[in-house]
């Protein structure tokens, strides 16, 4: 799309956004634009004539972007939007997510070169803001729903679709950043009875914290190095179940729980690596460490926010 497109669009989006600030439209406007002169890359793996793995940089398309970097740019606009002292590092994410959404809705020139630049002739001759007053658009909500919404992006072979939904999604997605920091008050809810229920089992998260460090102590004595490395994720489980049950910050103890998930997820991949290294070792070390993350760490409300806790601040009932 023209750049001069690209600024009416979110221009037209951000007026119509609640709470939006008025003196941050330009800034989001400007970078809404920026993708054309100050291009992204990403690595890009490829094999070489002899067989070999080689990487070069290349440009990232803005026709048939990777939804992961449109994620990427939305998630990190919405961390600093939390971010009382940080929000001005907002729009530059925002803006940028912005541009591929809508470059998005138009055909890349590699499919139709007559097709793309007709599109966006014609989508420069119209004024986006009539697109917002004919539908009624739903601000959504949460991270999974804005997430949802960005792999719907797809081109129209038509001028008034590619610009309709260019603006639609614009605005849904640009609305969700900008929605209010605090959850709603159903999601808050369940966030408040996962809170709970750790604070409800804190002497057994203990007493199982304290066994995981012992394992630690034990496998580093018997096994030495082998044993210590293949500890570290239950030192680290059993450090995050202490914080867990010693905060009283519900923000910082849903935060901890969002990533045991990762952290469960590469060691467990990590010990059927060692199973084969060290029989032993890893026989002991998964179900102990398995067993404390599926006794405290899965639960349904926790699963059901889980995915939601980096999207908003979290009030204690
Ligand atoms: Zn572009």
């Amino acid at each position: 799309m023209y750049g001069s497109t690209h600024r009416e669009i979110t221009a037209v989006i951000a007026k119509k956004i609640i709470n939006f600030p008025s003196e941050y439209i330009l800034p989001l406007c400007t970078n809404s634009e920026s993708p054309d002169t100050i291009p992204d890359y990403e690595k890009q793996t490829y094999i070489t004539a002899k067989g070999k793995i080689g990487t070069k940089k290349v440009r990232v398309r803005h026709h048939g972007t990777p939804y992961r970097i449109i994620r990427g740019y939305v998630l990190n606009a919405r961390h600093y939007w939390l971010r009382d002292n940080k929000r001005k590092g907002s729009f530059r994410f925002a803006g940028r997510a912005l541009h591929y959404i809508q470059d998005n809705f138009v055909p890349s020139p590699s499919y139709d070169k007559k097709l793309h630049d007709s599109i966006e002739r014609g989508a420069s001759y119209l004024n986006p803001e009539k697109f917002i007053q004919e539908e009624n658009f739903e601000i959504s909500i949460g991270k999974k729903e804005t997430f949802r919404k960005i792999g719907e992006i797809k081109p129209f072979t038509d001028i008034i679709n590619s610009l309709k939904n260019a603006t639609k999604f614009s605005y849904i997605i640009a609305g969700s950043i900008f929605s209010s920091i605090f959850a709603p008050q159903n999601f808050n809810d369940i966030a408040n009875k996962a809170f709970n229920k750790f604070k409800e089992k804190t002497g057994y998260i203990l007493i199982y914290s304290i066994v995981l460090l012992l394992s630690v102590i034990v496998f580093s004595i018997l096994k030495k190095e082998i044993g210590f490395i293949s500890s570290i994720p239950s030192l680290v489980l059993s450090v995050m179940g202490l914080i867990i049950i010693i905060s009283k910050d519900i923000n910082l103890v849903l935060r901890i729980a969002q990533k045991i998930d990762i952290i469960v997820i590469s060691s467990a991949l990590c010990y059927i690596g060692f199973i084969s290294y060290d029989l032993l070792t890893g026989i002991i070390q998964l179900p102990l460490f398995l067993g404390y993350y599926f006794s405290f760490f899965w639960f349904s409300n926790l699963r059901k926010i889980k995915g939601e806790v980096d999207w908003y601040i979290w009030k204690k009932d």
